[in-house]
C-alpha cells in the first residue's frame, strides 16, 4: 500500500461506514414509509372514500323509491282507480302536490285498466303496449318486486341526471291496478365526485354492468366508453365487472410503470359500479422528495464529517512530527523525548529503590574540529560518539543528545561508583578511537576527547537539581583539563 493510500485509509473507511450506514437507513425507512403509505392506501383511504360517496349518495337513491311506495299505498290514489277513474283534476292536483313537495322533475300514474297516463297538468296519453317507449309499464306490471329504480341521465350535460322509480299498485286484495312514480334529480351526484376528487386526488367514476362509462367528474374526457377498452383499467375490468356483491374490492393495475390502485363496489339500487382510483406513485412523490433531502442531509454530514476528520488527522500528524522523538543526526533520543523517559525513570528507581544515575558529556574543543575539519567532520563525529555511546551501554540504559555536542546518558540500576567506572571506560574509548577510520572525509588520524560530569538521582531530588550537579561536575573536568570524568558526591 503506498504511503499516501495508507494514510488516507482511516478515511476511507470512515467515509464507507458513514455512506453505508446512510443509504441503509434511507432505504429501509423508505420501503417501510413506501409500504405503510400503500398499506393506508388500499386498506383504508380508498374504501372509506367508497364507502362516504356510496353513504351519501344513498339518501338520494332511496328517496324516491320511499315516495313512490307512499303514493302506491295512498288509499285515496287506489281508491280513485277502483272507483273508476272519475275526476282527473283531482289525481292530478295529487300528483302536483307530490312533484312540487320533494322537489321532482315529474311525477305520474299509469293505470292498468284505461291505460291513461297521468302527469301533474292532467291526462297525457294513453298508453299502448306496441309502443317501445310504453314497454316499461308492461315490465312493470310483470315484476316480481314492487319497484324498479331506473337512472337517466342527459350525457350532454351530466350535472341533469334523474332518477325514476316506478312502483306498483295494487288493490286491498294484491291486484294490479297500475304504476306509480317520481323522478328525481341527482344533482347531489356530480358535485360530490367533483369535491372528493379536488380533495383526495382520486379519480371516482360510475361504471354500468357491462362496464360503460355512465357517470365521471370532469377527469373523462370521452363518454359512453367502457372500460374493458380503457388502457390500464382494462387489467382488471373483468374483476370488477364480476364483482356484484355490495362490498370493497380492491385491485392493482399498471399504467406507464406506475401503480394504480382501484377500490370497487357494486350498488345494487342503481346497477352501477362505484370506482375509487388512486396513483401510487403520485402518492409516493413527495415521500421521494424527502428521500432527496435525507440523501441530501446525509451527504452533507458525510463530508462535514469527513473534513473534522481529516483536519484533525492533519493537526494530530503534525504535532506528532513536531515532537519526534529522535534527533534527526545522531539518532539519539531527543531532549523533550528523554524528559519523558527520565520521568519514567526516576518513577522506576524510587519503585525499586535501585540507584539511578545520569552523565553529561560535551566533546572537548569540539569548535576547532569544526573549524579545522569543516562542519560535514563535525556531524560525523557526533554521529561516531553516539554510536561509540551505544555501543558501550546496556541496552537499558538511554542516550540523549543534549545539545549541539552535548550528550546524557542515563544509567539505570547503576551506583554512582558503578557510573563514573563506565563514564570513564567510554571516555576512554572516545579517546582512544580514530574517527577517521569511519569517513573518507577526514585525511589522515582523527582523535578527540570528551569530558564528563556524573551525579546520582537522590530521592526526593528535582529533575533540575540532578542535571546542575552533573553540570558542576562537568564543568570541573573541563576546568581541570579536559578528558577526565569528574562526580558529584
Ligand atoms: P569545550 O571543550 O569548552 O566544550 O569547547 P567546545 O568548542 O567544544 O565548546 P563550545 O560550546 O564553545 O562549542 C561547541 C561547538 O559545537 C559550537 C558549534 O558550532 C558546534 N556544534 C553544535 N552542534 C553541532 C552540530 O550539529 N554539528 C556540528 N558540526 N557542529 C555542532
Ligand atoms: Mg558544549
Ligand atoms: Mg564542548
Amino acid at each position: 500500500m503506498s504511503k499516501s493510500l495508507k494514510q488516507y485509509s482511516l478515511l476511507i473507511w470512515i467515509s464507507l461506514i458513514l455512506i453505508l450506514g446512510f443509504v441503509a437507513v434511507l432505504a429501509t425507512s423508505y420501503l417501510v414509509s413506501k409500504d405503510a403509505l400503500r398499506r393506508g392506501l388500499s386498506e383504508n383511504t380508498l374504501p372509506i372514500t367508497g364507502d362516504n360517496i356510496y353513504s351519501e349518495i344513498q339518501k338520494d337513491i332511496l328517496r324516491p323509491v320511499f315516495v313512490s311506495a307512499q303514493m302506491a299505498n295512498d288509499t285515496f290514489v287506489r281508491d280513485w282507480i277502483i272507483e273508476g277513474e272519475q275526476d282527473s283534476t283531482q289525481i292530478s292536483k295529487y300528483l302536483k302536490e307530490i312533484k312540487v313537495k320533494n322537489n321532482a322533475i315529474s311525477s305520474f300514474l299509469v293505470s292498468d285498466l284505461s291505460k291513461n297516463y297521468y302527469f301533474p297538468d292532467g291526462l297525457l296519453k294513453s298508453i299502448n303496449e306496441s309502443e317501445a317507449r310504453d314497454q316499461w309499464f308492461f315490465r312493470v306490471k310483470n315484476l316480481k318486486v314492487p319497484y324498479e329504480t331506473n337512472v337517466d341521465i342527459d350525457m350532454a350535460n351530466q350535472d341533469n341526471m334523474t332518477i325514476f322509480t316506478n312502483h306498483r299498485v295494487l288493490d286491498y286484495h294484491g291486484k294490479f291496478l297500475g304504476a306509480v312514480g317520481i323522478g328525481l334529480t341527482l344533482d347531489t351526484m356530480k358535485n360530490l365526485i367533483d369535491s372528493y376528487q379536488t380533495r383526495f386526488q382520486r379519480k371516482i367514476f360510475f361504471i354500468d354492468k357491462k362496464g360503460t362509462l355512465v357517470l365521471s367528474g370532469s377527469s373523462f374526457k370521452q363518454k359512453k366508453i367502457n372500460i374493458t377498452s380503457i388502457l390500464g383499467i382494462n387489467q382488471v375490468a373483468k374483476s370488477i365487472l364480476a364483482n356484484t356483491k355490495n362490498e370493497s374490492l380492491h385491485l392493482e393495475y399498471s399504467l406507464e410503470g406506475e401503480s394504480i390502485y382501484v377500490n370497487s363496489r357494486f350498488i345494487p339500487e342503481l346497477g352501477w359500479h362505484l370506482l375509487v382510483e388512486q396513483n401510487l406513485d403520485a402518492e409516493l412523490r413527495p415521500l421521494q422528495k424527502l428521500l432527496l433531502v435525507n440523501a441530501a442531509i446525509g451527504f452533507a454530514i458525510t463530508i462535514a464529517v469527513l473534513l473534522i476528520v481529516l483536519l484533525s488527522v492533519r493537526r494530530y500528524q503534525m504535532r506528532i512530527e513536531k515532537s519526534a522523538a529522535t534527533d534527526s543526526l545522531t539518532k539519539l533520543l531527543n531532549r523533550q523525548a528523554f524528559d519523558f523517559v527520565f520521568q519514567q525513570a526516576l518513577l522506576d528507581s524510587e519503585r525499586s529503590r535501585q540507584p539511578l544515575c545520569v552523565a553529561l558529556m560535551d566533546i572537548d574543543h569540539f569548535k576547532k574540529i569544526n573549524d579545522k575539519h569543516g562542519h560535514l567532520i563535525g556531524d560525523h563525529v557526533l554521529k561516531e560518539i553516539a554510536a561509540i555511546s551505544r555501543r558501550s551501554l546496556r541496552e537499558s540504559d538511554v542516550i540523549c543528545r543534549w545539545g549541539g555536542e552535548e550528550f546524557l546518558l542515563l544509567l539505570k540500576n547503576c551506583s554512582l561508583e558503578k557510573a563514573t567506572s563506565i563514564a570513564e571506560n567510554l571516555r576512554s574509548t572516545i579517546a582512544a578511537n580514530d574517527f577517521s577510520r569511519t569517513t573518507d572525509l577526514a585525511k589522515g588520524r582523527l582523535s578527540l576527547t570528551v569530558s564528563m560530569g556524573v551525579a546520582e538521582c537522590k530521592s526526593q531530588e528535582t529533575e533540575d537539581s540532578v542535571f546542575e550537579r552533573a553540570d558542576v561536575a562537568l564543568y570541573q573536568a573541563k576546568e581541570n583539563g579536559r578528558n577526565s570524568v569528574y562526580f558529584s558526591e
